[in-house]
């Protein structure tokens, strides 16, 4: 079956996965409430499998039949869709397998896709279950976009693909830690940024990237099963001259975002589109103050962080870049979950999957 972009066919066959301990642990109650009778009114057949452990979505899309399903729904945080998207892309038959219209109901604690689905229909913000009820009704319209796709290299994992954003410093560390707050909901990251501000520090690395404005001679990275990989050399060689290497090596954070939220709360890229094809990056040099970071987290609400003139923030639009930490421990996320520490470089493939936006 080839997807275009535009409408679900109707009538529709959806699976719905559900993973019932993310957030509050109260996804399957906010189906029960909130989602059910919606979809049932809309006429939108559904199946729904409840996630019983960690990577059980992954494994159930590597195998499951896709020409049952007309959609891939998942009603929990941004982390079982990182599954979801790893699972279809380990499959022999990734190319038409990634082409599966992918929907989100916020269900979990980190919910930044659905509040950029939300971003993109235009409706002013709402948070919670204003939020799910929102994302339940762009869900029922069906319409399909194409929504871009990055592919992530580290030292020794497989490469693995991310469709919201990498994060090292300072946006890791609250992730991270503030998992454990995970019960409070949405709450989590601002308990996690004010305990971390308390105690800020430097990360020291080198940054690289390629700009989107550059037509780069292409690099032939070993060939892997799954997209290729046209603008990489191999983790261990050094860059192409057409990439520019940032000048400092002591940051507060980077954070690379393609798609709007980083939380249902932060509007990190208030200009990026699901498929613009572009990785938004941003740095925020050592030096800064505690209060400024604060400041500048607290602008982000309304994604006004890059119009409050800070001097230690940087922003710059790129297809490619790579990390390469000095300290031998440290985090590193990838859709807010935690993968292996070290050098990661990372490719924006424009458009390489579909998402239900509405
Ligand atoms: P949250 O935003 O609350 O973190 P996520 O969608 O990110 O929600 O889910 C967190 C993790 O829970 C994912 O890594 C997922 O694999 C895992 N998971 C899925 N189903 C279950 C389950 N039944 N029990 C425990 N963990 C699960
Ligand atoms: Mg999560």
């Amino acid at each position: 079956t080839f997807y275009p972009a535009g409408q679900m066919s109707h009538p529709c066959q959806m699976m719905l996965l559900v993973n019932p301990q993310s957030g509050k642990g109260q996804a399957l109650t906010l189906y029960n409430n909130h989602i059910q009778r919606m979809l049932n009114e809309a006429g939108i057949k559904h199946t729904l499998v409840i996630t019983e452990r960690q990577n059980h979505a992954r494994e159930m899309v590597k195998e499951a039949d896709l020409s049952q399903w007309d959609a891939l729904v998942i009603m929990s945080g941004d982390g079982l869709l990182y599954e979801v998207i790893n699972g279809l892309l380990e499959r022999p038959d990734w190319e038409e397998a990634i082409r599966t219209p992918l929907g989100i109901l916020p269900g979990g604690s980190g919910n930044a896709l659905a509040a950029s689905i939300h971003h993109y229909s235009g409706a002013s913000p709402v948070t919670s279950e204003e939020l799910l009820v929102s994302c339940g009704f762009l869900l029922c319209k069906g319409l399909v976009s194409h929504m871009d796709m990055v592919s992530v290299h580290l030292s020794s994992s497989p490469r693995l693909f991310s469709f919201l954003s990498l994060a090292w410093g300072f946006v890791a560390d609250v992730d991270i830690e503030s998992e454990k707050y995970r019960h409070f909901g949405t709450v989590r990251f601002t308990i996690g940024t004010l305990v971390r501000l308390a105690s800020l520090r430097v990360y020291k690395g080198r940054l690289a990237y390629l700009r989107v404005e550059s037509t780069p001679s292409r690099s032939a990275t070993k060939a892997l099963p799954g997209p290729h990989d046209s603008l990489l050399p191999p983790l261990d060689q050094p860059l192409p001259d057409d990439w520019v290497v940032v000048p400092e090596e002591d940051f507060v954070l980077m954070l690379a975002m393609y798609q709007s939220h980083l939380a249902e709360d932060l509007l990190a890229a208030p200009e990026a589109t699901p498929d613009d094809g572009v990785i938004h990056l941003f740095y925020v040099r050592a030096g800064i103050s505690p209060t400024a970071l604060l400041r500048l987290f607290l602008a982000m609400e309304k994604g006004a962080h890059l119009t409050t003139n800070c001097q230690h923030l940087v922003y710059t639009k790129v297809r490619a870049l790579r990390l390469e930490p000095y300290s031998p421990k440290g985090i590193i996320t990838v859709d807010g979950e935690v993968v292996e520490y070290g050098p990661v470089q990372a490719e924006v493939h424009r458009g390489l999957s579909r998402l239900i936006t509405g």
